[in-house]
């Protein structure tokens, strides 16, 4: 990887243009924890709950250490009995499957829409059994899912609703954030995300009172108060002081990097509209374009990988084998064909770069690339 990295033209990514520009920010936050002697469950992580807590406009946010587990935590903390199903989509990552599993709880999948590769209210609807007994949206890609629909169908079925907002911080419907719909919102601050820590970290947000408290819980070891275990499934996971600190630094920057990133979108769509075989993204109010991912047809989309590689220009594919077909899920019993707009994405989506710090020359390369792959290939 580092040696293809240094003759590339245009990274897919670059976390050190995001460093740089920020260095003495970050670094102040550091080297504040590391002389305060403090360094797990303290002020930073407190003040970072608030201010993540209010940014998003819920009464509580619950620090810990990853993305994968907030959405367990936020599982466990609903109670619900063990092998319960619970719906989530196919063509994300696979995270939330992860996560349904290690909550002793059972992943099922509902196929998304294609245009907007989010779940789609009927497909949902159509999936929910009498052993439904949770949801786990994901607003994929920064695109957020149409969640009034889908929250308008979880409650017709008495069902609770979690959001995965690990591709989407700050992306809003109707001007309220996405997160902040269903029971409970869960967060990934890895460092690529659209809001990232220099490590692990993710956050949980509610508005319940209990389920808030049953959270701080759970994040640490179960504990009512030190010692005393209360909740049974507790485990350690935790943001710790230096990620809170370094998350403090960043935040007051999400809202205009999401409007650089808003931008460079534009900037692909304007420059990629006439381009034959490719699917652009929408440009939905709202959408936070964690990833800029279009849609290459004609069986074409690793061949034109190729090209932009042999040019070096980065891209990836969010994601290439749909979780109900990976064999770590071969127990839940899917077969090929049972989710075909997610098999027939994970064929054909290519993500191209798209960070804040990209610049329009580069944008304009990638699209030279991409154009002149097509017309190659087509040829
Ligand atoms: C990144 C991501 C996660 C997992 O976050 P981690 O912090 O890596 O555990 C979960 N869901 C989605 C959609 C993600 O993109």
């Amino acid at each position: 990887m580092s040696s293809s990295a240094s003759t590339q033209q245009v990274p897919f990514n670059d976390l050190q243009r995001q460093y740089r520009a920020q260095q003495a920010q970050i670094e102040a936050a550091v080297q504040r924890v590391l002389r305060s002697g403090w360094y797990i469950l303290g002020p930073e992580l407190a003040a970072f709950e608030q201010e993540w807590a209010a940014y998003c406009g819920a009464r509580h946010c619950v620090g810990v250490g990853n993305g994968t587990e907030a959405l367990h935590l936020a599982l466990r903390a609903l109670d619900l009995p063990p092998g319960a199903e619970v719906i989530t989509v196919a063509n994300a990552g696979g995270y939330g499957a992860i996560a349904i599993r290690q909550a002793g709880l059972t992943p099922r999948f509902a196929d998304v829409d294609e245009a907007t590769h989010n779940l789609s209210p009927p497909a949902l609807e159509a999936a929910i059994t009498p052993r439904t007994r949770a949801i786990l949206v994901v607003h994929l890609y920064g695109r957020p899912a149409p969640i009034e629909e889908l929250l308008a169908v979880a409650e017709r079925h008495g069902l609770p609703l979690i959001e995965d907002c690990a591709q989407a911080h700050g992306a809003r419907v109707a001007g309220r954030m996405t997160g902040t719909f269903g029971r409970l919102g869960c967060f990934s601050f890895y460092p690529t995300k659209n809001l990232g820590a220099l490590g692990d970290a993710g956050a949980i947000i509610t508005d319940d009172d209990r389920l808030a408290a049953k959270l701080r819980r759970l994040r640490a070891y179960g504990w009512e108060r030190k010692y005393y275990s209360l909740d049974p499934g507790g485990i350690n996971s935790r943001l710790d002081e230096v990620q809170a600190a370094v998350l403090r630094a960043k935040l007051p920057q999400l809202e205009r990097w999401n409007a650089l990133r808003r931008e460079r979108a534009a900037w692909y769509r304007r420059l990629l509209a006439d381009v034959p075989g490719i699917t652009l993204p929408d440009d939905l109010p709202g959408h936070v374009f964690h990833l800029f991912v279009i849609q290459v047809h004609g069986g074409q989309r690793d061949a034109v990988r190729q090209v932009l590689a042999a040019r070096g220009i980065g891209s990836e594919v969010h994601y290439p084998m749909p979780t109900h077909l990976q064999p770590a899920f071969d127990e839940l019993g899917y077969e090929a064909g049972e989710l075909p707009v997610s098999e027939r994405l994970a064929e054909t989506v290519l993500s191209l770069p798209c960070f804040p710090e990209l610049s329009y020359a580069e944008v304009e390369t990638v699209c030279r690339a991409l154009k002149e792959a097509i017309a190659a290939l087509a040829a």
